[in-house]
């Protein structure tokens, strides 16, 4: 930069700060132009590329940190006992009796590794491998208790779940053996296989010689198939199924992340970083004070 340009560069910018830029702008803005630092560049710093893993601070946070969160599962697990006890009685051993859980933020809390990805702005799978294989995932509130108790019960318990049947199988098991959740078994840990489209056929390889009388998840896919993966037809889903909530289907919290934000980029999870963050931004429904209408 000559000495010419460098200094239209600096008085444009303090003309502009001038107005309405804080004291550490202006400290900044007037070291830069008293010295040889580049302006410039320091400009194109602040407007660096969007971090959508900051994005996802607060829900992580919220997630770990929140007794709501927790009480939530709580929530979820002691109603799921009050409906597994009215099934139990209204089928009076007349059926082999089976319930499906997912497991990754229904029973397993893999928040740490969402922690992970937030703080150093990683995107899933980058990492995801290496949680599995630590093995070291709790399980959520209330899931460890209620798992025992339908276990007791003679209930026969399902693990659905979209991790690869090839490379997490494994650490899996043994994460789930090490929390002490019942029925941790080879037949009845059931991974995403290279066939699985969805949980579909592995619910109804359950099926085929038991009742399937409860579902749990934290996405609607734990429990059935929207017609399309578009908000619309994910809330129709929700509605016609509006009874089941709380009772065959018990679905959990997850602001982290989901198949909801997929209906954000119209399942395009390939656009860029900058796209992402307005999307997010202009899914946002928000008052105008000034108007005082919701925009
Ligand atoms: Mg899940």
């Amino acid at each position: 930069m000559n000495k010419f340009s460098k200094y239209v560069v600096t008085f444009s910018l303090s003309a502009v700060f001038s107005v309405a830029a804080p004291l550490s702008t202006y400290t900044s803005i007037a070291n830069a132009s008293g010295g040889s630092a580049p302006v410039v560049e320091q400009q194109d710093q602040q407007q660096e590329k969007v971090n959508l893993g900051t994005e996802n601070t607060m829900a992580v946070s919220w997630y770990q940190n929140s007794a709501e969160a927790k009480a939530l599962y709580l929530q979820g697990y002691n109603s799921a006992q009050v409906q597994l006890d009215k099934e139990i009685k209204k089928n009076k051993g007349d059926h082999k009796l089976a319930i499906a859980l997912d497991l990754d933020e229904t029973v397993l809390d893999n928040s740490p590794y969402q922690g992970y990805a937030s703080l150093n702005n990683k995107v899933h799978p980058e990492g995801w491998h290496e949680w599995v294989e630590a093995a070291t995932a709790k399980p959520v509130y209330g899931a460890k208790e209620f798992l025992k108790y339908a276990d007791q019960k003679g209930i026969a318990i399902y693990y659905i779940s979209d991790r690869d049947q090839d490379k997490d199988f494994k650490a899996t098991q043994k994460n789930l053996k090490a929390q002490g959740i019942p029925q941790a078994t080879e037949d009845h840990i059931l991974l995403k296989g290279k066939n699985d489209k969805s949980k579909e056929s592995r619910r109804q390889a359950v099926e085929k010689d038991h009742k399937l009388v409860m579902l749990f998840g934290d996405n609607l896919l734990d429990f059935g198939e929207p017609k399309k993966p578009t908000a619309e037809e994910r809330e129709k889903f929700v509605q016609k199924h509006k009874d089941e909530f709380g009772k065959k289907y018990i679905i959990f919290p997850n602001p982290m992340y989901g198949s909801w934000e997929g209906t954000l980029y119209n399942n395009d999870f390939d656009i860029s970083d900058e796209q992402k963050d307005a999307l997010r931004k202009e899914s946002i429904k928000q008052f105008n004070p000034s108007t005082g209408e919701v925009e």
